[in-house]
């Protein structure tokens, strides 16, 4: 026999995956520059030239058994001192290298720091909307898997909902800001109020709870607001970054999670972090992405392009007529749908050629999600495509 469980979720693959599938074979059928596809969130902005440039360095100056071999387990030493030295100038954080895991991309990040937390019985919070991995992830880990739904007017935190789904059994909490999919950005006020009550929540249950920071749009902010950076604000806290999005490198698999040093028994967590990268088989993350990073630590690709289409997104749908949540970071967007089931929403812009994302999936109602980190062109030809959609309905 074979795992059933794992079976449904082979078998069962995101509706996102399922649009950009549906894309394709359109794209095929009436030409490419006929079809907006908006689904994915794949980075349409090349990675530095700088990654480029160092990659062949390090190809042709670092022999090949060390470019191409193992690294230890956790990460290069080197590598993860960079980081750490990046963490420390940046965020004022007392960061070094044995608090760091070098991972592929923020969803091993994840699933470790879930595998190395959890425990038969204990919940795992998010806030909807989510990327819907996290429930995928917390309940391999073992975890029953929370919602906690957020304003509807502008998908900020909403403590009084909070409040009624934190209980004994609650171990994390994941929180990501700028976020996939609204694109919101939690302000620090609100991180200050929710640290605040996470610590006297852990004083009311005697226990831990923590705060899990997943960060793979940390760069990508379009409003010079400041992303508050968890550990300074909260002893239990981890960091799962990404080089996926603001380096646009999701295909080479690379990232890290930090361990707060300030976190109770720092050290035993960390090394709860390297079991369960040990047991999930996440050992070692890619060398020669590992030795790259780690020179383009102050490096992003050109995220102007994601704030010009940003613009003219938003300024496009509100004219027409739209309510747009105004995204501050990432490059999502979150729209209201026109009719109350989102799905059927998503079906009628179909007949427009728009690919959008209903959100049901990442655990709220009413909204479809667009990726804009496509060609400013798509976005200029699909406003008439926008208009005409919402002309129908107001028909
Ligand atoms: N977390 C969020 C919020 C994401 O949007 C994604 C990818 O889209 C991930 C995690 C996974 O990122 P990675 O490619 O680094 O594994």
């Amino acid at each position: 026999m074979i795992s059933e469980k794992m079976m449904q979720l082979g078998k069962k693959s995101s509706i996102i995956r399922e649009i950009f599938e549906y894309g394709k074979k359109r794209k095929a059928e009436i030409g490419a520059e006929n079809v907006f596809d908006f689904s994915l969130g794949n980075p349409s902005v090349p990675a530095p030239q700088k990654v480029t440039d160092v990659m062949t360095k390090l190809m042709n100056e670092v022999p090949a058994e060390v470019l191409h071999g193992y690294t230890s387990g956790p990460g290069d030493m080197n590598v993860r001192t960079a980081i750490a030295e990046y963490i420390k100038n940046k965020f004022g954080v007392d960061a070094n290298a044995g608090l760091i895991y070098m991972t592929c991309g923020a969803a091993a990040s994840l699933t470790i720091t879930l595998n190395a937390i959890t425990e038969p019985g204990d919940e795992v919070i998010a806030f909807a909307p989510f990327f819907p991995e996290y429930r995928v992830f917390a309940e391999q880990a073992g975890a029953k898997f929370v919602t906690v739904p957020c304003k509807q007017e502008d998908l900020q935190i909403d403590f009084d909902a909070l409040e009624k789904a934190i209980n004994k059994n609650t171990k994390a909490i994941i929180i990501n800001s700028p976020n996939n999919p609204s694109g919101v950005i939690v302000p620090e006020k609100d991180i200050i109020k929710l640290t605040d009550f996470l610590k006297e929540k852990q004083k009311e249950y005697i226990k831990e709870i923590f705060l899990i920071s997943d960060e793979p749009y940390r760069e990508l902010v379009f409003t010079g607001e400041k992303v508050p950076y968890i550990p300074c604000y909260y002893e239990n806290s981890f960091v799962c970054y990404s080089y996926s999005k603001a380096l646009s490198l999701p295909g080479e698999r690379i990232g890290y999670i930090f361990v707060s040093p300030t976190m109770k028994d720092a050290g035993d967590v960390y090394a709860a972090v390297c079991g369960a990268g040990r047991a999930l088989g996440y050992v070692c993350a890619p060398s020669l992405m590992q030795y790259t990073i780690a020179q383009c630590l102050e490096d992003t690709a050109d995220i102007s392009i994601y704030e010009k289409n940003r613009k003219l997104l938003y300024e496009g749908l509100t004219d027409i007529g739209y309510t747009v949540i105004k995204p501050d970071g990432a490059f999502y967007m979150f729209v209201k749908t026109l009719e109350e089931d989102a799905f059927k929403f998503y079906e009628r812009a179909k007949n427009f050629e728009l690919l959008l994302v209903p959100s049901d999936d990442f655990g709220c109602k009413g909204f479809v999600r667009i990726s804009y980190c496509v060609d400013t062109k798509q976005i200029e030809n699909s406003l008439p495509a926008f208009k005409a959609l919402y002309e129908d309905y107001k028909k």
